[in-house]
């Protein structure tokens, strides 16, 4: 071993030490973060020296410092938001991509993470039901994958009525309506708000009782914005429910209107992966961009959301970005044509590793068993004293309500109840969730996107509610 891999030997053997510890289950660590704010904080905040500090000195110091400050995250029993863990080739590939620490910008600096992304944006692709002639980007996540996938849809839409806004930004250009439903996340109108578009211009139509965006709501806006520039935004998996736009109606009906389709799929894409979940997403090839995360539901560590365009050349055209200093690529991909980065992470490696550990099977595997625990989950917790099913799971997403025992404890109370049960049984660390307001009832959603989830922890959890409940009826 030479002298540079001695220094990084002791740094990066005390790292994998910690992880494998932080990694491996552990049964009795508790799942939730426990640490108080004031002692984070004056566990970090130590001064910062004129002298340096050895790697490994700082290593250890770190991790002994975010003792009790992280979620356990990696292990099969959180279910809060929509958060997976990480698959053991995709975290490694994620060590290597640090280790090689390329900018995946241009070709030029690394044709292999300009390849790696090639071959895995045509691997999803193909799982998640899009097109092949499609273009894609890798991005932070979802949030990112919206903004990606909507300044295209601003630039050709623009582009269509003869307004050039490369060019002439958005000042004085036709104004862009964007028509979506009541159950849109959060992360469309923020990306609206990034591109100028302008959240005032957002319509939330009704959905149904089943979180599904009525077509005779969406017949009537696109009626109403007849001759101006629509974007369309649909969901593939609501965030409470899961639930799915009618594709095969709505995005036909859109089209017909010359609206752009943008589909949110940050987790309800990965339904296209399994043939007994595919059904839901009948139609959803004919929009016009799609998101999805390879953070959540595919497990890939933090840092993978993906965009995809179906009108390629309006992508590149959005994205791209000519410099003289910049050895531009004649074949291979600069990521930059496609991406609202510059110097960026050579993320496409993780995602490449997490396929090929999962394979095709694998994939749809992962999926059948997340959806299998959520709806056991669900409908167990939902069967015990004190608790009530409100939404069994479609795919992987459910939720419960905990009722109030005390005589004449009206919606109010269970409400408050609710968000009581679920802070006790996050206290007990045994697991996590978190609370949602659903159709005007507070909620426990129950998420399952972790490879990780077994039997035997749905048991467990299930264990734990169930004694939860009991000692809060005293
Ligand atoms: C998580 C999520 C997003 C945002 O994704 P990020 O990866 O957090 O940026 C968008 N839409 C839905 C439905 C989500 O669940």
């Amino acid at each position: 071993m030479n002298e540079t891999a001695v220094a990084f030997e002791a740094a990066l053997t005390a790292a994998l030490g910690h992880a494998l510890r932080h990694i491996s289950a552990d049964d009795d660590l508790p799942v939730g973060p426990t640490v108080s704010l004031a002692a984070m904080r004056a566990r970090m905040d130590v001064a910062l020296g004129d002298a340096g500090v050895d790697p490994v000195v700082v290593v250890d110091e770190l991790v002994a410092a975010t003792r009790g400050g992280n979620s356990r995250s990696v292990g099969g029993r959180f279910f809060g938001w929509v958060i997976g863990g990480s698959l053991p080739a995709a975290l490694a590939a994620d060590w290597m991509t640090s280790a090689w620490d390329q900018n995946a910008g241009i070709y030029a600096i690394s044709p292999a993470a300009s390849v790696v992304e090639d071959v895995a944006g045509k691997w999803l692709k193909e799982l998640l039901g899009i097109p092949a002639t499609a273009s894609f980007a890798f991005v932070t996540g979802c949030q990112m994958a919206h903004v990606t996938c909507l300044a295209v849809a601003r630039y050709a839409l623009l582009e269509r009525v003869g307004w050039d806004v490369n060019r002439d930004g958005l000042a004085g250009s036709p104004v862009i309506r964007i028509l979506t439903s009541t159950e849109k996340h959060g992360t469309t109108p923020r990306a609206i708000r990034l591109l100028g578009m302008g959240e005032g211009n957002i319509a939330s139509l009704a959905a149904d009782a089943e979180g599904r965006l009525i077509p005779a709501e969406l017949e009537k806006a696109l009626e109403r914005e007849q001759g101006k520039p629509v974007v369309v935004v649909l969901q593939a998996g609501d965030l409470n429910i899961g639930a799915f736009d009618d594709f095969a109606t709505l995005i036909p009906l859109a089209k017909k209107h010359g609206a752009w389709v943008h589909v949110d799929g940050a987790f309800g894409l990965w339904a296209a992966a399994s043939s007994r979940y595919r059904h839901l997403l009948a139609g959803a090839e004919l929009a016009d961009s799609w998101t999805t995360d390879g953070h959540k539901w595919l497990n890939v560590p933090y840092d993978s959301g993906y965009a995809f365009v179906a009108d390629a050349a309006a992508h590149r055209a959005t994205m791209s970005q000519r410099s003289a200093y910049i050895t531009h690529a004649s074949e291979g991909r600069d990521q930059i044509d496609w991406t609202p980065e510059f110097s960026r992470r050579a993320r496409g490696f993780a995602t490449y590793a997490a396929l090929r550990q999962l394979g095709r099977r694998g994939v749809a595997e992962l999926v059948e068993r997340c959806c299998a625990h959520a709806a056991a989950l669900v409908m167990r917790i939902g069967a015990l004293d004190g608790a009530e099913m409100l939404w069994r799971p479609q795919i992987n997403q459910g939720l419960v309500r905990f009722l109030d025992p005390a005589e004449g404890a009206g919606e109010r109370e269970h409400d408050a109840y609710t968000d009581r049960v679920v802070a006790a049984i996050v206290a007990t660390g045994e697991a996590l969730f978190s609370g949602t307001t659903w159709c005007g009832r507070r909620a426990m959603r129950v998420s399952v996107s972790n490879w990780q989830t077994s039997d035997a922890d749905v048991e467990r959890v299930v264990a734990c509610v169930k004694g939860v409940l009991e000692r809060m009826r005293g």
